[in-house]
């Protein structure tokens, strides 16, 4: 079995914890665009400690992703895994031993926990997102993705549970104070998702096993949670209050897989 928690999530930071239930369990924490103090904070609120974190994955170099990375790995000893560009962009850090390299399509064993990672269009150097299994349970994690490739839904398909970007709504993204050229990085095809986006992306890999939704990296301005619930909720056939939004301040709550 799995349960996963975000910590919190939209562009002022996002963390997520997955952690496969076991005799002895296993955590990994996938992003951590935090400061150390509020992601050490955060992980109190879910009842652990950054000891208790066996391994950290890290998505992308957008601020929101990288965070506080480093200082946590160094300060904790704990394993991180991010792609060779991931590392090159942020100007090849020293991580002390601890960096391992994250490769598409090459799974990363850690014994109770194997995560693959897999390639998505989005304006970084070598961004990855990625899937997490204990064997059986199947969890899909795709935030910061500009549009769904084949590649991507190949690795989506037969997920017990998603957390996925529904950033902005069209409509609002259109009629936003932001600058034309942020208008059109944002809603570019290496952007960010839209809801109506996310939505597709939901109707394609639905499935009766699909438990658990979990909109993510909402942007502040240009979306609302009852936008999001609505499309979602139509995607999926359910109620709008099945579907969960992850806050950018306290994440969303354990739901187990
Ligand atoms: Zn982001
Ligand atoms: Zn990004």
């Amino acid at each position: 079995m799995l349960r996963f928690k975000s910590l919190g999530s939209g562009s002022s930071g996002n963390a997520t914890l997955v952690e496969a239930l076991g005799l002895q369990p296993f955590r990994v924490l996938i992003d951590c665009g935090l400061g150390l103090k509020h992601l050490v904070y955060r992980l109190g609120q879910a009842g652990l400690q950054p000891e208790d974190i066996d391994a950290v994955f890290i998505t992308h170099e957008h601020g929101d992703h990288m965070g506080c990375a480093r200082s946590l790995s160094l300060r904790y000893r704990i394993p991180v895994w991010m792609s060779h560009g991931t590392h090159a962009a942020t100007g090849s850090p020293d991580f002390d031993g601890l960096l391992h390299t994250a490769r598409d399509g090459e799974i990363i064993d850690l014994g109770g926990l194997q995560l693959t990672p897999f390639t998505v269009p989005h304006d970084a150097r070598e961004p990855l997102q990625l899937t997490c299994t204990d064997g059986s349970a199947k969890l899909g994690v795709l935030t910061d993705l500009g549009h769904a490739t084949a590649h991507v839904m190949e690795h989506l398909k037969a997920c017990h549970a998603l957390l996925l970007e529904c950033n902005h709504d069209i409509e609002m993204l259109a009629q936003s104070a932001y600058p034309a050229f942020l208008k059109r990085r944002v809603g570019g095809q290496y952007g960010h998702l839209a809801n109506t986006a996310a939505a597709d992306i939901t109707r394609a890999v639905r499935h009766p096993g699909l438990k658990h939704l979990v909109a993510a990296h909402l942007s502040a301005q240009n979306n609302r949670p009852a936008l999001v619930q609505d499309v979602m909720a139509e995607a999926l056939s359910c109620a709008p209050e099945d579907i969960i939004v992850a806050k950018p301040d306290d994440g969303s709550c354990w739901l187990q897989i």
